[in-house]
């Protein structure tokens, strides 16, 4: 039999939620697995060969949040669908090390009560147009080969012509088409980085010619995907990485099958270095470097190296042909006016014009 996907050891699935498509699908999917059943005030199983446990719950909060910004820095309008917590993947910089501790997985099942909350906000108003993606606390495909929760959740957006899905993901997983989804309203999304990054930062994560060759694939068959330069990392060589990237990713793609790209530079809480001390890893070369603490109290690198490597992936972009879509992923209006020479408010408003963008309308 061939091993667990994500070294999941476990599958424990809470008493309330044994008997949904989700946990039926996770059994079926982890056969070689040990499986149990857990009732209230259990506690939580360590799978004991060290693997990873996979805990499918239900989730008692809103499902259905705004993503986290700040007065001072633009955000985009997106909301985030609460779908599960932690990553199989292993990406030095990953804000969820700072969240999550230990190896377990979480999944969500109860999704009747996902859709009836989704219902209350996209079905109040049929005109109000929404774009939302999923994995505020995860990675959105990472575990849907198990848990076919995009397959569920794309079912039920069938019905909701007003309302877009961004699937962001470092994996190459597919699976989510057997859906059937409408292509103007899902947009397929990978993170991109330069090699270096992939490589020595992004463990267990898809090569990007996997995310690239996906995202072809979705493009073949009409849907416009996204691409997110996040976080750009300041490292000896980062100009020849990132151009690298680049010129790849127009080697699988043209300008018109993306949507938008975002770019984002990298950012942590101050107590990142430490944790990965703790995990007993090298500081990474890309955190060492000259950095100041924003208003958010997360670390960023110094304004003018910022600048400098936006301007240098806009251009280049721009050298392909795509500047339209291009936006940062939380920068301030002084930031905007640097690189591109114009601040959001002069578009309409970042959300407003990604919807415009993502619904391919404006000039
Ligand atoms: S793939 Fe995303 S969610 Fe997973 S570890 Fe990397 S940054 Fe974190």
């Amino acid at each position: 039999m061939s091993p667990a996907p994500w070294d999941i050891g476990l599958l424990a699935v809470d008493a309330a939620v044994a008997a949904t498509p989700m946990a039926a699908r996770a059994r079926a999917a982890l056969p070689g697995v040990r499986q149990v059943v857990l009732s209230p005030g259990d506690p939580l199983p360590v799978s004991a060969d060290g693997g990873r446990t996979l805990h499918v719950k239900a989730h008692k909060g809103r499902f259905l949040r705004p993503c986290p910004a700040t007065r001072n820095y633009r955000c985009c309008g997106y909301q985030i669908i609460h779908i599960g917590e932690n990553c199989p993947m292993d990406c030095s910089y990953c804000i969820l090390r700072a969240y999550f501790r230990d190896r377990t997985l979480t999944a969500f099942a109860n999704t009747g009560a996902m859709f009836a909350e989704l219902d209350r906000t996209f079905g109040r108003d049929r005109t109000r147009p929404f774009r939302v993606g999923t994995g505020q606390f995860a990675d959105s495909l990472a575990l849907e080969p198990i848990t076919g929760h995009t397959r569920e959740l794309l079912g039920f957006l069938s019905d909701y012509d007003n309302v877009i899905l961004e699937l962001k993901s470092k994996t190459a997983d597919l699976t989510w088409m057997e859906a059937d989804p409408h292509p103007e309203r899902v947009l397929p999304a990978w993170s991109v980085n330069a090699p270096e990054i992939i490589a020595a930062e992004e463990r267990d994560t898809a090569p990007l010619e996997a995310r690239l060759a996906a995202a072809r694939t979705c493009a073949r068959a009409g849907f416009r995907v996204c691409l997110h330069f996040d976080p750009i990392c300041f490292f000896p060589g980062w100009e020849a990485g990132y151009a690298a990237t680049v010129d790849l990713i127009f080697d699988y793609l043209q300008p018109a099958d993306i949507a938008y790209m975002s770019l984002g530079s990298f950012r942590c809480l101050p107590e990142l270095p430490r944790r990965l001390a703790e995990e007993g890893r090298a500081l990474p070369a890309y955190m060492i470097g000259e950095f100041a603490l924003g208003p958010d109290g997360k670390k960023r690198l110094l304004r003018p190296l910022r600048v400098r490597q936006f301007r240098f992936l806009a251009a280049r972009l721009a050298g392909y042909g795509f500047s339209r879509g291009l936006y940062f992923c939380m920068e301030s209006d002084e930031v905007w006016r640097e690189v591109f020479g114009r601040t959001p408010r002069m578009l309409g408003g970042l959300a407003a014009h990604l919807l415009d963008v993502a619904r391919n309308r404006g000039g």
